[in-house]
This record gives C-alpha cells, sequence and structure tokens, in this order.
C-alpha cells in the first residue's frame, strides 16, 4: 500500500522539509511547488502538501501515515502522535508576552479575567489553568502582537523565534510555556501497518541530517607526527591512515569531523606539517 506523507506546503518548514525529502532520495521530480500531492518515481510513497496546523489530526486519523510538522502544532492539537525524529530546524518557542508598558515582568502577575490573543487557544487555554488563572482567549489567525496595541486583548500567547517582533512592537516575554521544533510524526497504526517502510524514511532522513553537520577530511600527515593526529581528530572510530605509494616520509590520513569543528582541524592539521589537507562535504552517514 501507498505510504502517504503529509508536509508543510507553504510558510517556513515546506522549503527545507522539501529539501530533506529529496536529499533522503525521494524523487519528486520538477514543479513541486505547484502539485497539491505527488507519488515519489522511485518509492511506494505519496506526498501530500497540507496545511502545517492539519497534519497533525491527518497523522492522528489515519489520513496519513506520518508528516513533517512543527511539535507546536503537535500540542495545540491535543493528540498524541509518535515524535519520530527531531529535524533541527523551524526551531522556536511558544510564549506569553505582554506590553512592556504593562508593568507585567512574570505570567504569574496576570490577573483573572485578563484577555489574550492567540492562534494556539488549547495551548493557551492549558498554560493559564496550569497557573491557576481565569482568562479569557481570543482566538486570532495570525498578527496576535497587534492585538494589545489595537485594545483588542491586555496580552498575547504566541511563537517567538528571534524575539525582534516582540520587540518592534514594544512587547516582553512574561512565561516560557513549551519550545518548538520540526518533527516527523507518525501514529501506531501506521508503524504497524507501514513499519518497515516508516523507519526506512526515518533513517534516511536522519542519515542527511548527520552527514550535513560532519565533513570528511584528508591530509598527507608526517609519519613522525602521527601520534599527535589522534588528539586532533577524535573522529568516528579514530582516522583511518593509509600509506602513500613512494613515499615513505608521510602517511594519508582520512578522517569523519563535526563541521564546526573544520577550522581549528585545519590550523591544528597545518601545525604538525600536514600537506595537501582536503575537506569535502558527506551526502549520508549511516551509523
Ligand atoms: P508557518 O506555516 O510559516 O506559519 O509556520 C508554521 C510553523 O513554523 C510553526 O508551527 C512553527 O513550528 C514554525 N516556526 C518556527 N519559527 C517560527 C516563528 N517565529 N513564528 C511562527 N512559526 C515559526
Amino acid at each position: 500500500m501507498t505510504l502517504k506523507f503529509g508536509v508543510p506546503n507553504k510558510g517556513r518548514l515546506n522549503e527545507r522539509t522539501i529539501e530533506l525529502l529529496t536529499k533522503a532520495g525521494l524523487d519528486l521530480g520538477e514543479d513541486i511547488g505547484r502539485k497539491l500531492y505527488i507519488k515519489a518515481r522511485n518509492q511506494d510513497v505519496e506526498v501530500l502538501f497540507l496545511r502545517a496546523q492539519d497534519i497533525p489530526e491527518f497523522v492522528a486519523t489515519g489520513a496519513i501515515d506520518i508528516g513533517i510538522t512543527g511539535q507546536d502544532q503537535v500540542a495545540e492539537s491535543g493528540y498524541s502522535l509518535i515524535d519520530a525524529l527531531d529535524l533541527r530546524f523551524g526551531y522556536c518557542h511558544m510564549a506569553v508576552a505582554v506590553p512592556e508598558a504593562s508593568g507585567i515582568r512574570d505570567a504569574s502577575e496576570i490577573k483573572d479575567g485578563s484577555r489574550i490573543a492567540t492562534s494556539y487557544p488549547n495551548i493557551a487555554r492549558r498554560y493559564f489553568e496550569s497557573l491557576g488563572k481565569e482568562v479569557s482567549i481570543i482566538v486570532v489567525t495570525g498578527a496576535a502582537e497587534i492585538m494589545p496595541y489595537l485594545g483588542i486583548s491586555d496580552f498575547i500567547v504566541d511563537l517567538v523565534s528571534t524575539g525582534s517582533t516582540l520587540k518592534m512592537n514594544r512587547m516582553i516575554e512574561a512565561g516560557r510555556i513549551l519550545d518548538s521544533q520540526a518533527a516527523v510524526f507518525t501514529s501506531e497504526a501506521a508503524l504497524q501497518e507501514q513499519g518497515a517502510l516508516i523507519s526506512e524514511l526515518v533513517n534516511s532522513i536522519q542519515s542527511v541530517i548527520e552527514a550535513e553537520n560532519k565533513k570528511y577530511v584528508m591530509a598527507d600527515v608526517p609519519r613522525a607526527r602521527l601520534p599527535e593526529v589522534e588528539a586532533i581528530i577524535p573522529g568516528i572510530g579514530g582516522p583511518t591512515v593509509l600509506e602513500i605509494a613512494g613515499n615513505g616520509e608521510y602517511v594519508a590520513v582520512h578522517a569523519v569531523i563535526d563541521s564546526d569543528q573544520t577550522f581549528h582541524v585545519i590550523a591544528e592539521l597545518k601545525r604538525i606539517g600536514a600537506k595537501g589537507i582536503l575537506t569535502t562535504p558527506i551526502e549520508r552517514l549511516v551509523n
């Protein structure tokens, strides 16, 4: 049976999601942006382009087998889904924000009866219940931060990533509600039916993410300095050391390193007299 894979059709999560699926090996052809669904050419997988906020419900009810969306959307939906893989993008957090001029610095100071504008009514309701506060929730579909200015609400509950939107609107955070990033979600029922294909896809996506954070480094190192190389390149299971034909003085060293270590590793290799230092990206890393 064809696996149905829901992905966000627009917005912040769309582009990176498509990039991950393509790099993971799903052949989606051309014209990706204009179709509502695409059958992968090389796998029994159909990719459906859906609203990020609809994806949790579609996974929960079995309309799709697997989906990528923000953890905030799943929290808002109230469904309990299986978070099969955190995707390390779409980072944001949900917060209560108050006008600077309100004098409030912490959510505990918010009075009963206050009006809270939000596109996340369920999360907001649960949060204020947990604080033992009775507030009225005003549901808006976007631009919550303008609502206090318009006099429609006193405070807001909204997503924050850099905080610049709040700053622009002279608001400050008074309470952090939850942290979110994009993730792959599935359900128990889907795993029962399509477990093998789902794990294959999840493992592929994971190997792409792992590989993106690594580099392959190669260098010719003076044989006498070899003991120092291991300290420079802890690598996965240590570096590979190869003989260079016709050159007894140097050996070739290959290793996988963390991308953010590249600068340091190159500097250290140069310090011990390495030549021909080369780094390349890695497409997949399967452990
Ligand atoms: P969009 O379709 O662009 O509204 O994006 C929806 C998802 O992007 C949200 O559910 C979040 O998971 C994620 N996201 C990440 N950062 C932000 C942000 N600063 N504001 C809104 N959504 C964000």
